[in-house]
């Protein structure tokens, strides 16, 4: 394709999207390389998605055990063994770090390992060696950030939770985002005392609110201590220097671990991006047009650093795009409709479409269907954990705006839902549907009379 670079193509960072749009970008043809740090496959292989969903399948063993004795299981001296766990995670992320790898080499993508530093439009630096391209991919992600109060220091991040020498007994979580209500449930379930913290009236910012209140009552029911309207003031450790004591605004209390999930930020620091025209938005992150060129037309950006919506499917979405348009001679941009997205809390949040309250306040007239109760299975388990599900239909034109659940297998359903929304369902499709019966699932089509 060219002669002058020694790259079609350099990308800086080998996760969800940095990954994919090498990959791709290789098929189509061009001599690229990709630029890593640390492990292949990113944030969502090796501290985000992967290992936080095999921990929530561990966890969601202690309430399978209590559960099961009302169908007649004797499960007396289960314990638990957090190593175990902890090293069979890490013997999978090795695996997947492979596969990264053999992905990548294929169709003859180069590795080039360190830290990527932009030296100029087409240029990049990796310690002494300089390469040159004729376009390049920033795809660094984001990284944990943390408020700046006295003792912080002895607080983890997502970053290191994954990998305690040992389960922790009592575990203060700070934040009301996707991380902290994941690794509360996670580390609830698992046998630690949790207790999550939120600055604001309710946790879960953004989602439907029935959910979120929902969610919250459940989660209480499970046992984790939720604060809100509540601040962390400061950490100190305690006197026998093996323990943390967290000030809050209302007194305090001791934990053996503290984990701060309170958002993140691009990982741009000394990127060399004064080197280029790149520049930030005004939340701080990589400003792009829809074809994700940034302010200097020779390089592109995509996935969780430019600030939309930081999931694993739209970083690797948003680098399809980028490939097919870039080299695959098919202009293509990324359709960010009805993205259908789940908190793996337990129960589980599933959502795709509006939120009730997004719906109104885009001047949408709509009818609510809702659904509260007790599964069919635990009708028998004894446990008292309950489903939620909701629909948000136009009245206009009877489309479905939203559906929302609270409940086991969330994601999984609304996965499917989604499918359903971006084909543009009315209620009455919904209600054509024939349910499968007996299932949660049915209940999202045999909703038939609206919230008065
Ligand atoms: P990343 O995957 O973060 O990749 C960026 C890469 O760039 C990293 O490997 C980094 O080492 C490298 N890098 C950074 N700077 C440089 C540099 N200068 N030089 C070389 N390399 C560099 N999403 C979901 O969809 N579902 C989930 O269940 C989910 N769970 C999550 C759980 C946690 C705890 C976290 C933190 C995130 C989770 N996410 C989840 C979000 C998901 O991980 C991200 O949306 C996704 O990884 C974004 O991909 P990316 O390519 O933008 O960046
Ligand atoms: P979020 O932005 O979702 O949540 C950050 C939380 O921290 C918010 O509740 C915020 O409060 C609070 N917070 C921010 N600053 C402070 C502060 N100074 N003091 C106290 N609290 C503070 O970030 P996360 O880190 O949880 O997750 C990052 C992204 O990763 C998510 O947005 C999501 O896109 C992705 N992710 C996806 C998952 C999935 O798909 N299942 C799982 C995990 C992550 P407030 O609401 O008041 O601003």
């Amino acid at each position: 394709m060219t002669q002058n670079f020694d790259y079609d193509l350099l990308v800086i960072g080998a996760g969800s999207g940095g990954v994919r749009a090498a990959r791709k970008s290789a098929e189509f043809g061009a001599r690229v390389a990709v630029i890593e740090e640390a492990a292949l496959g990113g944030t969502c292989v090796n501290l985000g998605c992967i290992p936080k969903k095999l921990y929530v399948y561990a966890s969601e063993y202690a309430a399978a055990w209590r559960d099961s004795a009302g169908f007649g299981w004797q499960s007396e001296g289960i314990t638990f063994d957090w190593n175990t766990l902890r090293d069979n995670k890490s013997k999978e992320i090795a695996r997947l770090n492979a596969i990264y790898e053999r992905l990548l080499e294929a169709p003859g993508v180069e590795i080039i390992e360190g830290r990527g530093r932009l030296t100029g439009p087409q240029e990049v630096a990796v310690g002494d060696a300089h390469y040159c391209a004729r376009k390049i991919l920033l795809a660094t992600g984001t990284w944990p950030v943390l408020p700046d109060i006295p003792g912080i220091e002895l607080a983890l991040t997502s970053n290191e939770i994954f990998d305690l020498p040992q389960l922790p007994e009592r575990l203060l979580i700070v934040g009301g985002g996707y991380i902290a209500t994941e690794f509360a449930s996670i580390f609830s379930g698992l046998g630690s005392s949790v207790t999550q913290s939120y600055r604001g009236e309710l946790f879960l910012r953004g989602f439907d609110h029935d959910l979120r209140v929902f969610l919250a009552e459940e989660m209480q029911k499970a046992g984790v201590d939720l604060r809100f309207n509540h601040h962390v003031t400061a950490l100190q450790l305690d006197r026998s220097g093996a323990g943390i004591v967290a000030h809050f605004s209302d007194g305090e209390a001791a934990f053996d671990v503290v984990l701060f999930a309170t958002g993140r930020r691009p990982n741009i620091a000394e990127l060399g991006l004064e080197h280029t025209g790149v520049t930030l938005n005004d939340r701080g992150y990589i400003a792009v047009s829809s074809d994700f060129q940034t302010g200097e037309p020779t390089i592109y950006a995509v996935g969780d650093m430019t600030g939309g919506w930081e999931l694993t499917p739209v970083a690797i979405g948003e680098a399809m795009a980028f490939a097919q348009t870039q080299f695959g001679g098919q202009p293509s941009r990324m359709d960010y409709d009805c993205i259908p997205t789940a908190v793996f809390s337990q129960p589980p949040i599933g959502t795709v479409g509006l939120t009730e309250e997004a719906a109104t306040a885009a001047g949408h007239a709509v009818a609510v269907y809702e659904s509260n109760f007790r599964p069919l299975k635990h009708t028998v388990s004894g446990s008292e954990q309950r489903t939620y599900m909701k629909l948000i239909v136009d009245q206009v034109s009877d489309r479905v705006l939203g559906a929302h659940m609270v409940g086991s297998d969330a994601g999984e359903i609304c996965q499917g839902l989604g499918i359903a929304l971006k084909l543009g369902a009315t209620k009455a499709d919904f209600d054509r549907t024939v349910g499968i019966h007996p299932t949660a699932a049915e209940e999202f089509v045999t909703m038939r009379t609206p919230r008065g």
